[in-house]
Protein backbone atom coordinates (compact mmCIF):
# COMPACT_ATOMS: atom_id res chain seq x y z
CA UNK A 1 0.00 0.00 0.00
CA UNK A 2 1.54 3.60 -0.92
CA UNK A 3 -0.72 5.27 1.73
CA UNK A 4 1.04 9.06 2.95
CA UNK A 5 1.65 8.97 6.28
CA UNK A 6 1.97 12.59 7.97
CA UNK A 7 5.27 12.82 8.23
CA UNK A 8 6.05 11.99 4.09
CA UNK A 9 3.43 14.33 3.31
CA UNK A 10 5.58 17.01 5.34
CA UNK A 11 8.47 16.05 3.16
CA UNK A 12 6.33 17.03 0.20
CA UNK A 13 5.56 20.26 1.67
CA UNK A 14 7.77 23.28 0.50
CA UNK A 15 9.52 24.55 3.71
CA UNK A 16 7.44 27.89 3.61
CA UNK A 17 4.17 25.54 3.54
CA UNK A 18 5.05 23.35 6.38
CA UNK A 19 5.66 26.36 8.94
CA UNK A 20 2.75 27.72 8.52
CA UNK A 21 -0.93 27.33 10.82
CA UNK A 22 -4.08 27.63 8.50
CA UNK A 23 -5.67 30.86 9.30
CA UNK A 24 -8.04 30.77 12.50
CA UNK A 25 -10.25 33.14 11.43
CA UNK A 26 -13.32 33.97 13.58
CA UNK A 27 -15.37 31.48 12.14
CA UNK A 28 -13.33 28.04 12.49
CA UNK A 29 -13.03 27.81 16.19
CA UNK A 30 -15.36 25.49 17.21
CA UNK A 31 -17.21 27.70 19.87
CA UNK A 32 -20.38 27.26 21.06
CA UNK A 33 -22.34 30.36 22.02
CA UNK A 34 -25.87 31.97 21.81
CA UNK A 35 -24.95 35.98 20.56
CA UNK A 36 -22.35 35.96 17.87
CA UNK A 37 -20.66 39.26 17.89
CA UNK A 38 -17.27 37.73 16.99
CA UNK A 39 -16.84 38.34 13.06
CA UNK A 40 -18.08 41.65 12.37
CA UNK A 41 -20.71 40.31 10.64
CA UNK A 42 -24.44 42.12 9.90
CA UNK A 43 -27.34 41.18 12.06
CA UNK A 44 -29.67 42.11 9.24
CA UNK A 45 -30.97 38.60 7.62
CA UNK A 46 -31.95 38.59 4.08
CA UNK A 47 -34.55 35.59 3.01
CA UNK A 48 -33.70 34.71 -0.22
CA UNK A 49 -35.67 32.13 -2.65
CA UNK A 50 -34.07 31.31 -5.76
CA UNK A 51 -34.96 29.56 -8.66
CA UNK A 52 -31.84 28.57 -11.15
CA UNK A 53 -32.39 26.39 -14.57
CA UNK A 54 -29.07 26.47 -15.67
CA UNK A 55 -26.32 24.75 -13.48
CA UNK A 56 -25.42 22.90 -16.21
CA UNK A 57 -23.84 25.40 -18.20
CA UNK A 58 -20.47 27.04 -17.31
CA UNK A 59 -21.12 30.73 -15.71
CA UNK A 60 -20.01 34.22 -16.73
CA UNK A 61 -16.33 34.36 -16.10
CA UNK A 62 -17.50 37.83 -14.68
CA UNK A 63 -21.35 38.46 -15.01
CA UNK A 64 -22.17 41.71 -17.05
CA UNK A 65 -24.84 43.16 -14.63
CA UNK A 66 -23.17 42.29 -11.64
CA UNK A 67 -20.41 44.33 -12.63
CA UNK A 68 -22.51 47.21 -14.02
CA UNK A 69 -25.22 47.15 -11.00
CA UNK A 70 -21.38 47.31 -8.92
CA UNK A 71 -19.91 50.11 -10.97
CA UNK A 72 -22.60 52.39 -10.34
CA UNK A 73 -23.28 51.87 -6.50
CA UNK A 74 -19.46 52.54 -6.67
CA UNK A 75 -19.22 55.36 -9.16
CA UNK A 76 -17.03 53.95 -11.30
CA UNK A 77 -16.56 52.33 -15.17
CA UNK A 78 -17.80 48.89 -15.61
CA UNK A 79 -14.01 48.00 -17.13
CA UNK A 80 -12.41 48.74 -13.53
CA UNK A 81 -14.32 45.99 -11.67
CA UNK A 82 -13.19 42.71 -11.29
CA UNK A 83 -15.40 40.24 -9.02
CA UNK A 84 -14.35 37.79 -6.79
CA UNK A 85 -14.75 35.58 -4.34
CA UNK A 86 -14.89 38.14 -0.86
CA UNK A 87 -12.17 40.46 -1.05
CA UNK A 88 -10.16 37.57 0.59
CA UNK A 89 -9.77 36.74 -3.02
CA UNK A 90 -8.65 39.84 -4.16
CA UNK A 91 -6.15 40.05 -1.64
CA UNK A 92 -4.79 36.32 -2.42
CA UNK A 93 -5.07 37.40 -6.49
CA UNK A 94 -2.67 40.61 -6.28
CA UNK A 95 -0.14 38.88 -3.95
CA UNK A 96 0.28 36.01 -7.14
CA UNK A 97 -0.13 38.49 -10.16
CA UNK A 98 2.67 41.39 -8.89
CA UNK A 99 5.08 39.57 -6.18
CA UNK A 100 7.90 37.37 -6.75
CA UNK A 101 8.28 34.49 -4.17
CA UNK A 102 11.63 34.75 -2.37
CA UNK A 103 12.15 38.11 -3.81
CA UNK A 104 9.22 40.59 -3.07
CA UNK A 105 7.48 41.94 -0.35
CA UNK A 106 4.25 43.61 0.81
CA UNK A 107 4.38 46.27 3.67
CA UNK A 108 1.11 46.21 6.39
CA UNK A 109 0.76 48.61 9.36
CA UNK A 110 0.37 46.45 12.35
CA UNK A 111 -2.24 45.76 13.86
CA UNK A 112 -4.16 44.76 11.03
CA UNK A 113 -6.82 42.63 9.49
CA UNK A 114 -4.39 38.92 9.77
CA UNK A 115 -5.29 37.92 5.83
CA UNK A 116 -2.68 40.01 3.86
CA UNK A 117 -0.07 38.32 6.05
CA UNK A 118 -1.75 34.68 5.62
CA UNK A 119 -1.74 34.93 1.68
CA UNK A 120 1.99 36.66 1.74
CA UNK A 121 3.18 33.64 3.59
CA UNK A 122 1.86 30.96 1.74
CA UNK A 123 3.28 32.53 -1.79
CA UNK A 124 6.58 32.66 0.05
CA UNK A 125 6.46 36.65 -0.25
CA UNK A 126 8.36 39.13 2.24
CA UNK A 127 6.38 40.86 4.93
CA UNK A 128 7.44 44.66 5.75
CA UNK A 129 5.36 45.39 9.37
CA UNK A 130 5.45 48.97 9.88
CA UNK A 131 3.07 50.32 12.23
CA UNK A 132 -0.88 52.12 12.18
CA UNK A 133 1.19 55.01 13.93
CA UNK A 134 3.68 54.81 10.72
CA UNK A 135 0.67 55.23 8.67
CA UNK A 136 -1.31 58.09 10.32
CA UNK A 137 1.89 60.24 11.77
CA UNK A 138 5.23 59.58 9.67
CA UNK A 139 5.62 62.05 6.97
CA UNK A 140 4.91 60.99 3.27
CA UNK A 141 8.76 60.96 2.60
CA UNK A 142 9.55 58.60 5.58
CA UNK A 143 6.54 56.60 4.34
CA UNK A 144 7.82 56.12 1.53
CA UNK A 145 11.46 55.04 2.62
CA UNK A 146 9.94 52.78 5.35
CA UNK A 147 7.94 51.26 2.65
CA UNK A 148 11.18 50.57 0.52
CA UNK A 149 10.97 48.35 -2.21
CA UNK A 150 7.79 46.74 -1.65
CA UNK A 151 5.24 45.98 -4.38
CA UNK A 152 2.08 46.41 -2.91
CA UNK A 153 1.34 48.32 0.49
CA UNK A 154 -2.23 46.97 2.09
CA UNK A 155 -4.18 50.11 4.11
CA UNK A 156 -7.02 48.72 5.60
CA UNK A 157 -9.62 51.71 5.81
CA UNK A 158 -10.97 51.56 8.02
CA UNK A 159 -8.56 49.39 9.71
CA UNK A 160 -9.72 46.20 11.46
CA UNK A 161 -9.65 45.98 14.12
CA UNK A 162 -8.37 49.53 14.98
CA UNK A 163 -11.53 51.29 13.11
CA UNK A 164 -8.32 54.17 12.07
CA UNK A 165 -8.99 56.00 9.07
CA UNK A 166 -6.86 57.30 6.68
CA UNK A 167 -7.87 60.52 4.73
CA UNK A 168 -7.85 60.59 1.29
CA UNK A 169 -5.63 62.88 0.84
CA UNK A 170 -3.08 61.35 2.34
CA UNK A 171 -3.62 58.50 0.47
CA UNK A 172 -3.16 60.65 -2.84
CA UNK A 173 -0.18 62.11 -1.48
CA UNK A 174 1.44 58.91 -0.61
CA UNK A 175 0.63 57.41 -4.16
CA UNK A 176 1.91 60.25 -5.85
CA UNK A 177 5.09 59.86 -3.80
CA UNK A 178 5.64 56.11 -4.69
CA UNK A 179 7.71 55.01 -7.01
CA UNK A 180 5.78 53.60 -10.10
CA UNK A 181 6.97 49.77 -9.17
CA UNK A 182 4.24 49.99 -5.84
CA UNK A 183 1.06 49.64 -5.42
CA UNK A 184 -1.73 51.05 -3.08
CA UNK A 185 -3.94 48.45 -1.80
CA UNK A 186 -7.03 50.61 -0.23
CA UNK A 187 -8.84 47.71 1.81
CA UNK A 188 -12.26 49.40 2.28
CA UNK A 189 -14.60 45.98 3.38
CA UNK A 190 -16.04 48.48 6.11
CA UNK A 191 -16.33 51.87 3.83
CA UNK A 192 -20.01 51.65 4.02
CA UNK A 193 -20.30 52.70 7.54
CA UNK A 194 -18.11 55.72 6.66
CA UNK A 195 -18.59 56.37 2.81
CA UNK A 196 -16.93 59.93 2.53
CA UNK A 197 -13.62 58.20 3.12
CA UNK A 198 -14.07 56.28 -0.15
CA UNK A 199 -10.77 56.03 -2.23
CA UNK A 200 -12.09 55.09 -5.54
CA UNK A 201 -12.23 58.69 -6.98
CA UNK A 202 -8.73 57.70 -7.46
CA UNK A 203 -8.19 54.59 -9.47
CA UNK A 204 -8.76 56.89 -12.43
CA UNK A 205 -5.71 57.73 -14.74
CA UNK A 206 -4.04 54.28 -13.92
CA UNK A 207 -3.31 55.51 -10.54
CA UNK A 208 -1.20 52.91 -8.65
CA UNK A 209 -4.33 52.32 -6.25
CA UNK A 210 -6.11 49.33 -6.03
CA UNK A 211 -9.49 49.27 -3.90
CA UNK A 212 -10.84 45.79 -2.53
CA UNK A 213 -14.46 46.18 -1.33
CA UNK A 214 -16.56 43.26 -0.50
CA UNK A 215 -20.87 42.40 0.35
CA UNK A 216 -20.06 40.28 3.30
CA UNK A 217 -20.38 43.51 5.75
CA UNK A 218 -22.99 46.64 5.13
CA UNK A 219 -24.32 44.72 2.19
CA UNK A 220 -24.84 41.46 4.91
CA UNK A 221 -23.90 38.50 2.51
CA UNK A 222 -20.73 37.30 4.27
CA UNK A 223 -22.10 33.64 3.28
CA UNK A 224 -22.30 34.31 -0.34
CA UNK A 225 -18.56 35.24 -0.73
CA UNK A 226 -18.85 37.96 -3.18
CA UNK A 227 -16.04 40.96 -3.17
CA UNK A 228 -14.67 43.45 -6.14
CA UNK A 229 -11.36 44.64 -6.70
CA UNK A 230 -11.80 48.44 -8.37
CA UNK A 231 -8.59 49.83 -10.44
CA UNK A 232 -7.50 50.46 -13.70
CA UNK A 233 -7.82 48.14 -16.30
CA UNK A 234 -4.30 47.72 -16.83
CA UNK A 235 -4.26 46.42 -13.22
CA UNK A 236 -7.38 44.77 -13.56
CA UNK A 237 -5.65 43.32 -16.80
CA UNK A 238 -2.47 41.80 -15.01
CA UNK A 239 -4.91 40.25 -12.49
CA UNK A 240 -7.12 38.52 -15.01
CA UNK A 241 -3.87 36.22 -16.19
CA UNK A 242 -3.87 34.73 -12.94
CA UNK A 243 -7.58 34.81 -12.57
CA UNK A 244 -9.18 31.01 -12.26
CA UNK A 245 -11.00 30.75 -15.20
CA UNK A 246 -14.61 30.91 -13.77
CA UNK A 247 -14.53 32.18 -10.07
CA UNK A 248 -18.10 33.56 -9.76
CA UNK A 249 -20.94 30.98 -9.61
CA UNK A 250 -24.34 31.07 -11.14
CA UNK A 251 -25.86 31.82 -8.07
CA UNK A 252 -23.43 33.60 -6.57
CA UNK A 253 -23.79 35.95 -9.25
CA UNK A 254 -27.95 35.97 -9.31
CA UNK A 255 -27.43 36.68 -5.21
CA UNK A 256 -25.31 39.14 -5.67
CA UNK A 257 -27.10 40.93 -8.69
CA UNK A 258 -30.24 41.27 -6.80
CA UNK A 259 -28.61 42.89 -3.66
CA UNK A 260 -27.04 45.42 -6.13
CA UNK A 261 -30.66 46.77 -7.06
CA UNK A 262 -31.94 50.69 -5.89
CA UNK A 263 -34.39 49.64 -3.28
CA UNK A 264 -31.60 46.74 -1.79
CA UNK A 265 -28.55 49.95 -1.92
CA UNK A 266 -31.54 51.98 -0.09
CA UNK A 267 -32.31 49.49 2.56
CA UNK A 268 -28.35 48.92 3.49
CA UNK A 269 -27.51 52.34 3.87
CA UNK A 270 -31.40 52.67 6.20
CA UNK A 271 -29.46 49.36 8.23
CA UNK A 272 -25.83 50.75 8.11
CA UNK A 273 -27.14 54.11 9.46
CA UNK A 274 -29.15 52.00 12.46
CA UNK A 275 -26.05 50.03 13.17
CA UNK A 276 -23.49 53.26 13.68
CA UNK A 277 -26.03 54.84 16.02
CA UNK A 278 -26.21 51.61 17.81
CA UNK A 279 -22.29 51.66 17.74
CA UNK A 280 -22.37 55.30 19.31
CA UNK A 281 -24.56 54.20 21.92
CA UNK A 282 -22.31 51.22 22.56
CA UNK A 283 -19.39 53.14 22.98
CA UNK A 284 -20.96 55.93 25.10
CA UNK A 285 -22.25 53.44 27.44
CA UNK A 286 -18.73 51.16 27.45
CA UNK A 287 -16.85 54.50 28.34
CA UNK A 288 -18.35 54.50 31.40
CA UNK A 289 -17.81 51.09 32.73
CA UNK A 290 -15.56 50.00 35.27
CA UNK A 291 -14.21 47.20 33.86
CA UNK A 292 -13.33 49.09 30.82
CA UNK A 293 -9.80 50.81 30.39
CA UNK A 294 -10.10 51.77 26.59
CA UNK A 295 -12.37 52.22 23.77
CA UNK A 296 -11.39 52.57 20.27
CA UNK A 297 -13.72 55.07 18.48
CA UNK A 298 -13.65 53.41 15.30
CA UNK A 299 -15.29 53.77 11.54
CA UNK A 300 -16.63 49.77 11.22
CA UNK A 301 -19.39 48.19 12.18
CA UNK A 302 -17.51 47.04 15.20
CA UNK A 303 -15.87 48.22 18.70
CA UNK A 304 -12.50 47.57 19.87
CA UNK A 305 -11.62 47.98 23.63
CA UNK A 306 -9.34 46.85 26.29
CA UNK A 307 -10.48 45.14 29.24
CA UNK A 308 -9.11 45.78 32.75
CA UNK A 309 -9.39 41.90 32.96
CA UNK A 310 -8.67 39.09 30.18
CA UNK A 311 -10.80 36.95 32.51
CA UNK A 312 -13.99 39.10 31.49
CA UNK A 313 -13.72 37.75 28.12
CA UNK A 314 -14.30 33.88 29.88
CA UNK A 315 -17.51 35.38 31.68
CA UNK A 316 -18.56 36.66 28.32
CA UNK A 317 -18.24 32.56 27.06
CA UNK A 318 -20.48 31.39 30.35
CA UNK A 319 -23.13 33.03 28.64
CA UNK A 320 -23.28 32.07 25.09
CA UNK A 321 -21.83 35.83 24.10
CA UNK A 322 -19.04 35.09 21.52
CA UNK A 323 -16.83 38.30 20.60
CA UNK A 324 -13.12 38.66 19.47
CA UNK A 325 -10.36 38.61 21.59
CA UNK A 326 -6.98 40.02 19.90
CA UNK A 327 -3.52 40.44 21.36
CA UNK A 328 -2.62 44.57 20.67
CA UNK A 329 0.07 46.16 21.82
CA UNK A 330 1.76 44.07 23.86
CA UNK A 331 -1.51 42.78 25.63
CA UNK A 332 -3.94 39.87 25.75
CA UNK A 333 -7.06 42.27 27.48
CA UNK A 334 -8.18 43.74 24.08
CA UNK A 335 -11.88 42.83 22.55
CA UNK A 336 -13.43 43.56 19.27
CA UNK A 337 -17.07 43.67 19.64
CA UNK A 338 -19.23 43.36 16.20
CA UNK A 339 -22.53 46.05 16.18
CA UNK A 340 -25.31 43.59 16.44
CA UNK A 341 -28.63 43.98 16.84
CA UNK A 342 -29.92 45.96 19.71
CA UNK A 343 -30.98 42.67 21.68
CA UNK A 344 -27.44 41.16 21.00
CA UNK A 345 -25.59 44.07 22.17
CA UNK A 346 -28.05 44.27 25.22
CA UNK A 347 -26.05 40.47 26.08
CA UNK A 348 -22.88 43.07 25.81
CA UNK A 349 -24.04 45.13 28.75
CA UNK A 350 -25.21 42.13 31.03
CA UNK A 351 -22.14 40.87 30.73
CA UNK A 352 -20.41 43.79 32.21
CA UNK A 353 -23.51 44.10 34.67
CA UNK A 354 -22.61 41.00 35.54
CA UNK A 355 -19.30 41.00 36.38
CA UNK A 356 -19.72 44.31 38.67
CA UNK A 357 -22.85 42.71 40.42
CA UNK A 358 -20.52 39.80 41.29
CA UNK A 359 -17.24 42.18 42.34
CA UNK A 360 -15.54 39.48 39.83
CA UNK A 361 -12.44 40.56 40.47
CA UNK A 362 -11.99 39.78 44.32
CA UNK A 363 -13.47 36.80 43.96
CA UNK A 364 -11.41 34.94 41.43
C1 LIG B 1 -14.01 40.93 6.49
C2 LIG B 1 -12.83 41.51 5.83
C3 LIG B 1 -12.42 41.12 4.55
C4 LIG B 1 -12.98 39.87 3.91
O1 LIG B 1 -13.98 40.10 3.08
P1 LIG B 1 -14.62 38.86 2.29
O2 LIG B 1 -15.24 39.57 1.15
O3 LIG B 1 -15.62 38.25 3.21
O4 LIG B 1 -13.52 37.95 1.88
C5 LIG B 1 -11.40 41.79 3.93
N1 LIG B 1 -10.77 42.79 4.55
C6 LIG B 1 -11.10 43.17 5.79
C7 LIG B 1 -10.37 44.27 6.44
C8 LIG B 1 -12.13 42.52 6.48
O5 LIG B 1 -12.41 42.87 7.74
Amino acid sequence: MSELIPDQTTKLLPDYIDKLTAYSSAKSEKLTGTTWLNANENPYVKNITLSVDNLNRYPEPQPEDVISRYANYAQVNTNQVLMTRGADEGIELLIRTFCRSRKDSITIFLPTYGMYKVSAQSHNVGLNSLTQDDLQTSTISQLVEKIGHSKLVFICNPNNPTGALVGTKRIEMLSDALPTNAILVIDEAYIEFCSDYSSTKLINNNRNIVVLRTLSKAFALAGLRCGFTLASPIILAAIKKVLAPYPVSTVVALIAKNALVNDAITSMRRQVNILNKLKLELIDWLDSSPQVDKVLVGSGNFVTLKLKSAEYIQVASEIGLIMRPLNLFDSDTWLRISIGSNTELAQVKIWLNTINNNNFSSKR
